[in-house]
């Protein structure tokens, strides 16, 4: 296999826009040496998706000479890929080019349209194919040289290598999906109205099953629903009553992630309006006609169905999997980081959103030195007011401490160590290393695993282009906590994520929504904060202006029904 590497020099480009011929003018005519600027570092980012848009949109690129590649070229906002499935919003109203979003931002950035198939961390290159042209060996593929990675390149979506699935089902995860499947409802329904069928094979074919009821499965659910009680039914009235919508669902509800007055209320709602909810249903098999599934009680069952969307969760991509095995993670599912979101063991890689996760470091790891950093005195025991003064530094790198006293509803530090020592005086309270042990043994219960979400993704990706702008900064004024297993400071603060609230559109203009503070609120109302709020998160103005014109038209002239 033959790779041609492409090395991006600090070239021509910025030879030219940085007044370079000039210099060289200059040079030629007094022959005086100029000091040569240092070579920016390499930045390599994988994905145009939330982690690593938002990344490159904060980032100042005059620090560094940044590549971008992704099989995509532009951005999707995916919260309102199942408005795409009916038709409510149009497909191009909901991406932007990549090449627009680094244009408006100005610099030097490189785009490759260009999947990465391998990384290689030893000699910090990456392998990638061109998707749209070969290269005269005929076989696109191309090396990259990094001096930073940035990971950022999603999730596939998870089948269980249930049989049959890939095969016969969608799933929902890119704007082509969402276009297939908007196609594949009107085939269903032109099928179903072709004079020759008999009444069974009509409902077959109108027979849309959804497998997942997480908030994907429910939206889907939810706005094909939508589609054909406000839209298909006025244009096919002879089969419109044949149409079932089945929600499955393996777990004993749907929605779990959310509060429970959200799941009630969906599911009463999915009831009322005939969407079928069949929770505690396994799926595990998908034939072209048939979808089989189990439940403890029942047994295995098989129904006929038109269309299945499959929307189960999500799992690793095979290249990053190989990439775990050559590093050492090979035992685990998801690519971890430390809360900095570098890469465990890899040097100057990172990775943000649903392709990795942050493996929080627990306390009790650490429990003997921190006992050491904290014990100034070296007396061999701890008083809060040792504890006290390394506090901050103890929250900010591992926040389970904090939640663990919120949850037990402490008001400090002290109330925790006192469980250590009974009834002490909180004052002259003294600890040794097992009591300190014993004090803190629980606090671990409290680490959580963020969601595979757009709000974390596009947070971590803005907090990782802020390190990135006072890298050099943060070498000598660092402001991370103090490390417990070394000398000096962290060089940043670790991320921390915040929570904005989840939408749960449920049709027929009602959504509910899980706002921070454990705040709920349903129905018609949070519809309109729902429009209100996917209409300001829009990446540009172009978007905006479409999805919220898209919005109009469906309300003036209905949805589209062409199946094109
Ligand atoms: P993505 O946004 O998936 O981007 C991955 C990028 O990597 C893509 O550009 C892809 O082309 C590229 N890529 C893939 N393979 C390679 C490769 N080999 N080399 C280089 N590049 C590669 N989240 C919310 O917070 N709120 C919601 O309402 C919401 N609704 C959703 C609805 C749907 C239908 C879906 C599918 C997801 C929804 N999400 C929502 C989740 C959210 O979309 C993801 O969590 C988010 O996209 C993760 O961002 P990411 O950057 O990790 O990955
Ligand atoms: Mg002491």
């Amino acid at each position: 296999m033959s790779l041609r590497s492409v090395t991006v020099p600090d070239s021509l480009a910025s030879f030219l826009s940085s007044g370079g011929l000039v210099a060289y003018a200059d040079s030629r005519s007094d022959d005086v040496e100029k000091p040569q600027l240092p070579p920016r570092k390499k930045v390599v980012v994988l994905g145009t998706g939330w982690g690593g848009t938002t990344f490159l949109r904060n980032l100042d690129s005059s620090q560094y000479d940044v590549q971008v590649i992704s099989p995509r070229n532009y951005f999707a906002f995916t919260p309102l890929l199942p408005s795409v499935t009916s038709g409510t919003v149009e497909p191009r109203s909901i991406v932007e080019p990549i090449r627009r979003i680094l244009s408006k931002k100005g610099g030097d950035i490189k785009f490759w349209e260009a999947e990465c198939f391998k990384i290689d961390p030893a000699t910090k290159k990456i392998h990638c194919r061109s998707n749209v042209g070969t290269n005269l060996d005929g076989n696109g593929e191309f090396l990259v040289d990094y001096d930073y990675l940035v990971i950022a390149v999603g999730a596939r979506t998870n089948t269980f290598n249930t049989p049959g699935v890939v095969e016969n089902c969608h799933f929902l995860k890119e704007v082509e999906d969402a276009q297939k499947i908007r196609r594949s409802v009107m085939d269903c329904f032109e099928r179903a109205s072709l004079p020759y069928l008999n009444e069974e094979e009509r409902k077959k074919n109108l027979h849309f099953v959804v497998v997942g009821g997480g908030p994907t499965g429910v939206e889907f659910a939810a706005s094909l629903h939508d589609f054909v009680t406000e839209d298909l039914s006025k244009l096919y009235p002879s089969v419109q009553h044949l149409v079932k919508i089945s929600l499955i669902e393996a777990a004993d509800h749907i929605l779990t992630m959310f509060d429970k007055r959200i799941t009630n209320f969906a599911e009463d709602k999915f009831g009322r309006d005939g969407i079928d909810v069949k929770t505690g249903y396994k799926v595990v098999k998908v034939s072209k006609d048939a979808i089989t599934m189990q439940n403890p009680a029942v047994g295995d069952i098989s129904v006929p169905y038109g269309m299945a969307v499959w929307s189960t969760g999500i799992g690793t991509r095979p290249f990053i999997v190989e990439f775990m095995k050559q590093i050492g993670q090979a035992n685990r599912r998801v690519l971890a980081t430390d809360e900095w979101l570098r890469v465990r063991e890899c040097d100057g890689v990172y990775a943000v959103g649903d392709c990795a996760t942050i493996n929080q470091r627990k306390v009790m790891e650490d429990i003997s030195e921190i006992f050491r950093v904290a014990d100034k005195d070296k007396s061999g025991t701890l008083t809060v007011k040792e504890v006290q003064d390394i506090l901050e530094d103890i929250y900010e790198r591992y926040p389970q401490v904090q939640l663990y006293l919120k949850s037990k509803q402490m008001n400090g530090i002290a109330d925790l160590l006192m469980t250590a020592k009974g009834d002490a005086e909180k004052e002259s309270m003294e600890l040794n290393i097992e009591e300190f042990k014993k004090a803190l043994s629980l606090v671990d219960s409290q680490v959580k695993f963020l969601p595979a979400t757009a709000q974390v993704a596009s947070q971590q990706g803005q907090y990782l282009a802020t390190c990135f702008n006072k890298m050099k900064d943060a070498e000598e004024h660092p402001e991370g906590p103090i490390r417990i297993r070394a000398e000096g400071r962290h060089r940043f603060r670790p991320f921390r994520y915040r929570h904005l609230g989840q939408f749960a559109p449920l049709g027929g203009e009602q959504t509910a929504a899980q706002l921070p503070g454990d705040w709920i609120s349903i129905g018609h109302s949070t519809q309109w904060l729902w429009y209100s709020v996917y209409a300001t998160k829009q990446i540009s103005w172009r978007t905006r202006a479409l999805v919220v014109s898209d919005w109009m038209r469906r309300f003036i002239f209905g949805r589209d029904s062409s199946c094109i």
